[in-house]
């Protein structure tokens, strides 16, 4: 049976993955905190004795890393962005090479691109702004440079939650991100702030590429798969939609579908934000055969609600972060 190691497994995307391939792969998800849906193995990987003994024992044929510091937060440090991208990125290819793991596919993002107006295709101008987005530019390097084979993926706006074989999703502390905020505020009817009005866009709000977690799972999946063929080849691609939605717009099918009017407030434009983002996703069609077949706006947003109540009713409560 091939053996999948997955690293941050108990963050949104790790979790969700963890469930995803549960039963196709004998799987050892390993993450530096517990969660509260299943048991992983505890790991920091700047531990770099720990981590090498874990992939003498384990052995996996691929290594999905996941983990890393990815709140965009500028107050956070430098030093935190570099020691959980960077250099934990480096202890566990240094860690792979000497037990002679093969296979990696590694999670970098959207933000590494030099901003433009239309789809962006994965050989575009590289200027990442944020500390964020510069470190997992730096991780990509390091992936790149190891003579390991990979399959880089450049996330768009990771969103939703999974249905089967169980509810999970996204539970950051504090919550950033516009999907979990607007619908969560939008059903216990709290202020819900929206970062700039006046961008260059069709209605003056940002617009984005939203895509289901269950859609990033599968492009994971068919991943492991291609990196298994002798004929695969080592690359970078955009795991993205292609469709395009503002705030405005989802913030009208939101409402449409809970029948419940959001408590807007207009606020000044957040840091390094950028008026729009959306993705070419050619290249991961070509070579994956893979498709985002669960990123419909309404299919996200219904099953982010099935999620909020999921959690909801075990008493846990969203955080969120207050910029202004
Ligand atoms: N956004 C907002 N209010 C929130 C959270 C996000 O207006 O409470 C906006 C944010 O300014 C950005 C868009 O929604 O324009 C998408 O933000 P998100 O953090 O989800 O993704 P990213 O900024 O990484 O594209």
């Amino acid at each position: 049976m091939i053996k999948i190691l997955i690293t941050g497994a108990s963050g949104y995307i790790g979790s969700s993955l963890y469930f995803h391939l549960k039963r196709k792969y004998k799987i050892l998800a390993i993450d530096k905190n517990k969660n509260s849906f299943f048991k992983i193995k505890l790991c920091n990987l700047l531990n770099q004795k720990k981590i090498e003994k874990l992939l003498k024992e384990f052995k996996p044929n691929t290594i999905v890393h996941l983990a890393g510091q990815s709140l965009v937060d500028e107050t956070i440090g430098k030093k935190k962005y570099y020691d959980n991208n960077c250099k934990a990125t480096k202890n566990l290819i240094h860690a792979m090479k000497k037990n002679n793991i093969k296979n990696i596919i590694y999670s970098s993002t959207a933000a590494v691109y030099k901003y433009k107006n239309t789809k962006l295709k994965e050989n575009d101008v590289l200027i990442p702004k944020s500390t964020y987005a510069k470190s997992k530019l730096f991780s990509e390097k390091i992936i790149t440079k190891s003579k390991i084979n990979y399959l880089i993926m450049r996330f768009f706006n990771a969103c939703s939650a999974l249905d089967k074989p169980l509810v999970i999703g996204e539970l950051h502390n504090p919550e950033t991100h516009l999907i979990p905020t607007l619908i969560y505020k939008n059903l216990f009817k709290k202020k819900m702030y929206i970062y700039g009005n006046d961008y260059n866009t069709s209605d003056g709000t940002c617009v984005r590429d939203y895509i289901h977690v269950k859609d990033i799972c599968e492009a994971i999946s068919k991943s492991i798969v291609y990196l298994e063929k002798k004929s695969s080849r080592s690359s970078i691609l955009n795991i993205g939609t292609s469709y395009n939605y503002s705030i405005k717009k989802i913030i009208s099918i939101v409402e449409k579908i809970t029948k419940i009017k959001s408590l807007l407030y207009f606020k000044k434009k957040r840091k390094g934000d950028t008026d729009t983002l959306i993705c070419d996703n050619t290249r991961a069609y070509k070579l994956l055969k893979w498709k985002p077949k669960n990123s419909n706006i309404k299919k996200i947003i219904v099953d982010e609600i099935r999620w909020i109540r999921f959690f909801s009713k075990r008493g846990i409560v969203r955080k969120f972060k207050n910029y202004f």
